[in-house]
């Protein structure tokens, strides 16, 4: 199969999950796991667009639930 972005022959590919082209292991800018089975993959065309961009750096954010605690004293 061929990269969707610079034509080159790829074995195993990746998938830009914003233009949603098939990429080579050259084309992907940056990848991101988001949860244990869940992984974000972004191209450089797509890292070139800053609200793309912006939009993966959230995604990948995990939000950290704060655990209710005994964090309060009583006296
Ligand atoms: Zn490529
Ligand atoms: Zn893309």
């Amino acid at each position: 199969m061929l990269c969707e972005r610079c034509g080159k022959e790829v074995y195993k590919n990746e998938v830009c999950n914003y233009c949603k082209k098939k990429l080579c292991f050259n084309c992907v800018k940056s990848s991101r796991r988001v949860t244990k089975t869940n992984r974000i993959v972004i191209c450089k065309d797509c890292w070139g667009k800053i609200t793309k961009r912006k939009q993966f750096k959230s995604e990948g954010r995990v939000e950290v639930k704060q655990e209710e605690g005994p964090s309060y004293r009583r006296y």
